[in-house]
């Protein structure tokens, strides 16, 4: 499937490290750390977390002395860039400087002296270190507060665009900005405008988007809907969970919109319904785990049944229906092998894995040549046993209409015949 599969608005391009954000890069995975920075085995613990779960680039607070000898010796041993987070305090995002870091994130709803401000600007550019401005709704600078009535998506522009006109009379640009607020329809308008106004590279989040699985889906909604609009060059899902839930969701929502290549498992299953024969969601969910462990990056279907499972499914690059007490393995809808159900999901994850070794043609090759014969004589068995109406919602529906119509169809005394089981009342 191609990448960029929704045009992006063109971004000029900074380099966070070694990591490129905004031009034709491919959007970046973020998250930030949770331990203390000072605690350098702790944290780096994580990033390398962080980096397995798909982060690209890290954020660390940097709010004391600690965190700033912390960075400088976290920043050589980081497999992915650091970003210091940087609030109110100008004498720590000159120490994350000399720590080495390769971005700062500065708030300017509460770093807000121009000379301070100022002062570290020319310290980036001396340096290279890129900045990300980062607005926030919820620390939004008092007086665009008071101006516009809250924090509006015109606040946060205007907030952001007056940091950049400090950065620019120190001739500083080495910029990517962000506007974040808690309501997805206020972050949404936020960055729409800004995208208008700016060709930096924009950091898109939902900011105390909160626990999963509302915050996911709120998150999503907001980065979605702007990266569906071809806003934003990086992205972080602020999640009040374990970090790597961060990592996982940014990563599996770039996947799920073609904007990275696909590096883990995408594991589609049936919701479920009458015909199911097996438990569909603990299958699923066994597959899942399974799966995720290794680097498989395939769609792998999960199905109820044998009897619209591999159709249903045919897209996905392998699958498993289940039939009567036995797994059909389909490679794009093909059956090449049936298996115990006790032996589905290893034979699930054995089959994916030499998919990924072999290639496609290597496994289709290497089909059971009977198990298409043995499959189609389950699906057979299994029409036969349960018609083409596994829910049985027909049979009901004629009980239904027989018990009415033995009854005379009291129904329809207080309105007009139905046409079924007797005449119109009367005048
Ligand atoms: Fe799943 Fe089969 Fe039902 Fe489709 S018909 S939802 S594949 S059990």
């Amino acid at each position: 499937m191609a990448v960029d599969r929704y045009p992006r608005k063109k971004t000029r391009q900074i380099m966070v490290g070694t990591v490129p954000v905004g031009g034709d890069a491919p959007v970046t995975v973020q998250s930030m750390t949770t331990t203390k920075t000072a605690d350098v085995e702790g944290t780096l613990a994580q990033i390398y977390a962080l980096k397995a779960a798909g982060a690209d680039i890290v954020r660390c607070t940097c709010n004391e002395r600690e965190a700033a000898e912390g960075l400088a010796r976290i920043v050589p041993r980081s497999p992915v860039p650091i970003v210091a987070d940087i609030h109110f305090h100008v004498e720590m995002a000159l120490a994350a400087i000399e720590a080495g870091v390769h971005c700062l994130r500065l708030n300017p709803g509460n770093l807000r002296k121009p000379e301070e401000i100022k002062l570290v600007a020319r310290e980036c550019k001396d340096r290279d270190i890129p900045v990300r401005i980062g607005v926030n709704g919820g620390s939004l600078d008092k007086r665009l507060y008071d101006k516009y009535g809250g924090a509006t998506p015109e606040a946060l522009v205007e907030s952001a665009q007056i940091e950049l006109g400090l950065f620019a009379e120190v001739g500083f640009d080495n910029v990517k900005i962000s506007v974040k607020a808690s309501r997805v329809p206020v972050m949404v308008e936020a960055y729409r405008q800004l995208s208008e106004v700016v060709d930096h590279p924009l950091h898109l989040g939902l900011t105390e988007a909160g626990p999963p699985p509302a915050g996911t889906i709120k998150g999503t909604a907001g980065i979605g809907t702007l990266l569906m609009e071809g806003i934003g060059d990086t992205i972080r899902y602020s999640l009040t969970t374990d970090p790597v839930e961060e990592a996982k969701a940014g990563r599996t929502l770039l996947e799920a919109l073609g904007l990275r290549e696909r590096r883990n498992v995408d594991l589609i299953a049936c919701p479920s319904c009458g015909r199911a024969e097996i438990d569909v969601y603990r299958v699923a969910q066994e597959a899942q785990v399974a799966l995720e462990s290794r680097s498989i990056p395939l769609q792998v279907a999960v199905m109820g049944c044998v009897v619209n499972g591999p159709g249903e499914a045919r897209s996905a690059d392998l699958g498993i229906a289940a039939g009567k007490h036995r797994g059909h393995l389909f490679i794009r809808g093909e059956i090449v092998r049936v298996v115990p159900e006790q032996d589905m999901v290893a034979a699930l994850v054995e089959e994916a894995e030499k998919l990924v070794k072999e290639g496609f043609e290597a496994r289709l090759a290497a089909a059971d040549k009977g198990a298409a014969r043995e499959a189609e004589a389950d699906r057979a068995a299994l029409l036969d046993a349960q018609g083409s109406d596994a829910n049985r919602s027909e049979a009901l529906v004629e009980l239904i209409n027989r018990r009415l119509d033995a009854r005379g169809t009291a129904g329809e005394a207080q309105g007009p015949a139905t046409g079924r089981g007797g005449p119109a009342p009367a005048g």
